[in-house]
């Protein structure tokens, strides 16, 4: 990952016959993409704790860890844990019935410097056939314009990701601090309002409401997200 950073992080749900109780994780880089085929970790419900980091996240960052961070940048994947766990509620995949569709986690990185340029977006073209080829399994059954139609972005529900390190003009109202700020993404609420990602991730994590207009912004549930 040196010189390169995360621009954005997006969610899909691809609905393959066959294919349950797995997630993608892609990770774009300009032009080449790897991808990495997880099983979906169900959460059991035993003992305390059950909380959204419960159950699949765990095994996601560690699978994302391996896979895109390394082990040395640790405030990136807490970053990227920060945003899932303020955004959606995992703790319910454990009542997720057995035709869940394919979770697609989407990484794309962007080169560190190039400050104006924008993550460009998803080309579904080129995706759809990539995720059908990672998964590996019976893809033949899919055309690819069909596999296009059964690939959905899941909407964050509380806050998207920007282009991690332009430089804005106004700073951030939780820590009063500029953009861009070493090491942090930049994040947009639904409301329209913008802070450093890990800023507003830990703030909704305890108060699921914007800090400057207040406007009500509580994770979704992904089962929720998945079959809506
Ligand atoms: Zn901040
Ligand atoms: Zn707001």
């Amino acid at each position: 990952m040196k010189g390169r950073r995360l621009g954005s992080l997006k969610l899909y749900k691809f609905d393959v016959p066959y294919e349950s109780d797995v997630a993608v994780i892609v990770v774009s880089y300009g032009a080449v993409e790897e991808a990495l085929r997880i099983p979906l970790t169900r959460y059991t419900g035993r003992g305390q704790g059950r909380g959204s980091k419960a159950g699949l996240s765990k095994s996601f960052l560690g699978q994302i860890s391996a896979f895109f961070i390394g082990p040395k940048d640790s405030n990136l994947l807490n970053q990227i844990s920060d945003y899932i766990a303020s955004n959606f509620c995992f703790k319910d995949l454990s009542m997720v019935p057995p035709t869940c569709p394919v979770l697609v986690f989407h990484l794309q990185t962007r080169e560190f410097g190039q400050e104006d340029h924008h993550v460009p977006e998803t080309n579904m073209t080129t995706l759809t056939p990539f995720l059908l080829s990672t998964l590996n399994t019976r893809h033949s059954i899919l055309a690819d314009e069909d596999a296009i139609n059964r690939c959905v972005p899941i909407a964050p529900p509380v806050t998207e990701i920007l282009d991690c390190y332009r430089s804005l003009e106004e700073s951030c109202s939780l820590c009063e601090k500029g953009y861009p700020k070493e090491g942090e993404i930049v994040h947009k609420t639904r409301c329209n309002h913008i802070f450093h990602g890990t800023c507003i991730s830990r703030y909704l994590l305890r108060t699921p409401r914007c800090p400057l207009c207040t406007t009500h912004l509580p994770p979704g549930d992904i089962r929720t997200l998945l079959f809506s």
